[in-house]
């Protein structure tokens, strides 16, 4: 049997909740189709001492502010949870889950939308679905031959698991940061990074980038030069944990490896290094399913796809709108992407 309806918002995290407040405000008539069991996106997967970069104010969606969590400047990503939880419920968004969309085709003037549990006619599609699904892995020499244990950001979880082992973890982003700073104490750690890490200024936190984000969206819509983006700034939020692990001196990287033997990790200057257990926190990848060209890359214009006016994509970040995979970033492109749609429809 196939559903009809006038837009299928493919997931529901963040994303996809805000794509539904705006459809819901514009009168539209839309469902959203969502493949994990409960609310909350990639937040549900986070390790257990993760904390926003921004503090509960600035990492709200559009129509509710985020609650402080007691005790927390940045809240952890159990908030976070509970937060969408809320947000889906006091909006009554119509979101189905676990509801895993396989494919999208285009069927005239329909586009179809087909999941393991049947399949939805569509006027109009947003893809929402994150990037924590495709994690990224470097080609490194060796890496197959390497015995110990390798994982990437998405499968840690807590130090307890890596306790008293030689660990490297890779990568000079938020990620590499937090999760070094997670196992300076209780890990023989080596934090490996390509270029020395850095820290963005201590007063400097989500707030800031959001700001930085922003203004040059403005300026490049304007026309005026280039504010520069918030890599100007550095790479890494200086959030409580990695403050105090950086200050204490624990968080000392060293250059990246040349190779991976069978136990031990090698530089190109001859200094070796045994370990047990790499940790590549090496990044995400786009992960849209709909429509896409050869390479994975779907062009677009803002956030509606250039070849296929009926699709939008939403929250990959600067690609599909500037700091779009934000908590805080992702209403304003939302918006846009549904009166597009809107427009399209009437
Ligand atoms: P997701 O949360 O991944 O939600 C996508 C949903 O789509 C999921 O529920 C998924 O199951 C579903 N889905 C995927 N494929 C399908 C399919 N085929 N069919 C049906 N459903 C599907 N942002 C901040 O604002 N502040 C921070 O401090 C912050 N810290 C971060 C820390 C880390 C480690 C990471 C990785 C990101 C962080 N971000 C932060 C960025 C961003 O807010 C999160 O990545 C956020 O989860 C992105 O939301 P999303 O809705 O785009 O994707």
């Amino acid at each position: 049997m196939t559903a009809t309806t006038d837009v299928v918002v493919i997931g529901g995290g963040q994303a996809g909740l805000a794509a539904g407040y705006h459809l819901r405000r514009l009168g539209l008539d839309f469902v959203v189709l969502d493949a994990q069991s409960r609310a909350g996106g990639a937040w549900q997967h986070g390790w257990d001492s993760l904390r926003l970069f921004s503090p509960a104010a600035y990492s709200s969606l559009p129509g509710r502010l985020m609650p402080p969590q007691t005790g927390q400047e940045y809240p952890d990503a159990d908030h976070v949870v509970d937060y969408l939880t809320d947000y889906e419920h006091r909006h009554d968004l119509p979101v189905h889950r676990p509801v895993r969309v396989n494919t999208v085709r285009r069927d005239g003037t329909w586009l179809r939308v087909e999941t393991d549990s049947g399949a939805w006619s569509a006027r109009a599609v947003v893809s929402a679905t994150g990037t924590w699904w495709r994690p990224f892995l470097p080609a490194v020499p060796g890496m197959n031959a390497f015995t110990g244990r390798q994982l990437h950001t998405a499968g840690y979880r807590s130090p307890a698991d890596f306790a008293g082992q030689r660990v490297v973890v890779v990568g000079g982003g938020n990620s590499g940061a937090q999760i070094a700073a997670d196992l300076a104490h209780n890990t023989e750690l080596t934090w490996v990074t390509s270029r020395p890490p850095r820290f963005l200024a201590d007063d400097i936190d989500g707030r800031a980038l959001f700001d930085t984000a922003t203004a040059r969206r403005r300026a490049l819509d304007e026309g005026r030069t280039d504010t520069g983006g918030v890599a100007s700034l550095g790479d890494i939020v200086a959030v409580p944990p990695v403050r105090e692990a950086r200050d204490a001196g624990l968080l000392k990287a060293q250059p990246m490896f040349a190779r991976l033997t069978s136990d031990s990790a090698e530089w190109s200057d001859g200094t070796r290094a045994r370990i047990d257990t790499v940790i590549w926190c090496t990044g995400f990848r786009p992960a849209p399913l709909v429509l896409r060209g050869p390479r994975g890359h779907i062009p677009t214009n803002g956030t509606r796809a250039v070849g296929e006016p009926r699709l939008h994509l939403l929250g990959y970040g600067d690609w599909t709108g500037p700091a779009s995979a934000t908590l805080i970033g992702v209403g304003r492109p939302a918006r846009d992407a549904a009166r597009e749609i809107a427009a399209l429809l009437r």
